[in-house]
């Protein structure tokens, strides 16, 4: 039984007769390769890159402009069915998990950039573009898209605005949220509108900052207004290795607290390091507890200046060496390394499970010293690799589900760290968003009445509650329902929580 959000629907049931309906009436509004109800196709469609159960899509529309998102969303409405919107499916967090057998609708198809204007900074682009593609279309113009999820060759502009995606170049130039002026939207009821203004912050209520971050469940983004940002004029990398993840912790809060902003400060542990090196060949320090990956970028005196700065203070924590990229072959090389890291873990275990939370800076050290123990605890492996400048943890912890109990202990584990970080005043997600796997931890963080505004906003764009159900917000967050009193996360079917 899927607890639905704001408890007070009854799951869709539809009949074998209304799907042959459904489907009929979308192939006549799209076309009948570009709508698919074979359980082989739709199995694609059915889960995300988390490690939640897959739920089976009631049928999937391949969508190639914003008149066919509404045409489908009209006639979902028509046959009274759930919509789940859907990007590349990279999400950790459940977010495109189609629960009540909804319709899903993905953008995939929709991945063209529309118009560019670099001397205004902006570009309009489709949603389904995929984030790097941005910035390879733009890069000849000296511009280029801040946000880069290490997702970003596979990740969408469009899941990006739906998770509110951060990246390691967000420390310095903020998440999604800063580089979306405007974006055009299916709305629930089928109308299009465009949130926000290409002409500046537009007045009234940011409708566009409710809808950035609002995970599929207040309509579907159909072409979107980014924000260009002019590339620097120079760009220097360092990679400092320390005996220990403690160490390497206490050099990114002096980083953090001499008053320098890098625009990255990434964090790989020893079993990562040790990961990514066997196929990367980046020169990563396999004798290293941790590395730190820090990148500055501005006008070059000031990055200069910025990398003597860096080097002083890691080898005044103890870094055993700090080494500069020598040019952008070195440079790409190691960021090769970061961002494939995920990847690399293959050659550990066949399963992982990718968490996301957010700590103070200040307590960096002591918080992974605690994922540490949580994890021998429960005898698994762990790996970190992360965006420490944020304090955003990323523990990966890598598993065989065959291997009796394990999953349990995994489950077990994420819920203490979890506990963990936010019981040292962090935040549930940095970037990931919350979806299905953390909904039921919502009430740690916000009161019963932040639960219930966010609840009545949902309700304002979607009042029929048919838009990506079951997401972000747990049963009984509007209504006054008791949420508070609970003892702990529930369980339910389809949900790892
Ligand atoms: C290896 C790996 C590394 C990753 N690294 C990062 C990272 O560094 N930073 C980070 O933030 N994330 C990261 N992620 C997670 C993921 O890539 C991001 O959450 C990304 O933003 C999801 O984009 P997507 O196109 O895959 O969206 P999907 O997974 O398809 O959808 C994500 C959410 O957005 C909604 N959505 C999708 N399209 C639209 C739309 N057009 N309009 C409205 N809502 C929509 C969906 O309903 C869903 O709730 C990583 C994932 C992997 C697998």
């Amino acid at each position: 039984m899927i607890i639905p959000a704001c408890g007070a629907r009854v799951a869709c049931v539809s009949s074998h007769y209304d799907d042959e309906q459904l489907v009929a009436a979308l192939r006549a509004a799209l076309s009948v390769d570009r709508v698919l109800d074979s359980p082989f196709e739709k199995v694609l469609y059915a889960k995300d890159a988390s490690a939640i159960a897959p739920e089976d899509p009631g049928v999937v529309c391949l969508a190639t402009s914003t008149a066919e998102v509404a045409a489908a969303v009209a006639i979902a409405n028509r046959f009274g069915r759930s919509i789940t919107p859907r990007g590349s499916g990279t999400g950790l967090a459940g977010g495109t998990i189609p629960l009540e057998r909804a319709v899903v609708i993905t953008t995939t198809k929709m991945n063209r950039v529309l118009e560019v204007h670099e001397h205004d900074g902006y570009a309009w682009v489709e949603p389904g573009l995929l984030n790097l593609d941005l910035t390879r279309a733009v890069s000849a113009r000296g511009v280029h898209y801040a946000p880069d999820p290490s997702s970003q060759q596979t990740c969408s502009i469009g899941g990006n605005v739906g998770t509110n995606a951060g990246g390691p170049h967000c420390l310095l130039h903020g998440v999604t949220s800063a580089h979306i002026i405007a974006i055009e939207v299916v709305l629930p009821n089928g109308e299009i509108a465009v949130l926000g203004d290409i002409r500046g912050d537009a007045a009234g209520y940011d409708l566009r900052g409710v809808f950035v971050g609002s995970e599929g469940t207040m309509g579907i983004a159909t072409k979107i207004a980014v924000r260009l940002t002019p590339n620097p004029p120079a760009i220097r990398t360092l990679l400092a290795d320390f005996s220990t993840i403690r160490e390497a912790s206490k050099a990114v809060s002096a980083i953090i607290a001499s008053g320098l902003l890098p625009a990255a400060l990434e964090m790989m542990d020893a079993n990562c390091i040790r990961a990514v090196e066997n196929w990367a060949h980046a020169g990563l320090p396999l004798d290293a507890g941790a590395v730190l990956l820090v990148e500055l970028e501005g006008v070059v005196d000031v990055v200069n200046d910025g990398v003597a700065d860096v080097s002083r203070i890691c080898t005044a924590q103890g870094a055993g060496s700090v080494r500069v990229a020598a040019d952008a072959t070195e440079r790409a090389l190691l960021w090769k390394a970061r961002k494939s890291a995920f990847g690399a873990i293959a050659n550990i275990k066949p399963n992982y499970y990718l968490h996301d939370c957010v700590v103070p800076r200040t307590r960096l050290a002591e918080i992974m010293d605690e994922v540490t123990r949580i994890a021998d605890e429960q005898e698994l492996i762990v790996l970190n690799v992360f965006h420490a400048g944020d304090g955003n943890l990323h523990p990966l912890l890598v598993y065989d589900k065959r291997e009796p109990g394990v999953v349990d202990r995994v489950h077990e584990a994420g819920r203490q760290i979890i506990e963990v970080c936010i019981a040292a005043g962090g935040m549930l997600s940095g970037e990931h968003g919350i979806g299905l796997e953390k909904r039921d931890y919502m009430p740690l963080v916000f009161s019963a009445i932040d639960l219930d505004y966010q609840a009545r906003i949902r309700l304002v764009f979607d009042p029929d509650q048919k838009w990506n159900p079951g997401k972000v917000l747990p049963g009984g967050s509007s209504c006054g329902e008791a949420l508070h009193d609970a003892s702990g996360p529930v369980v339910v079917a389809g949900a790892w929580v």
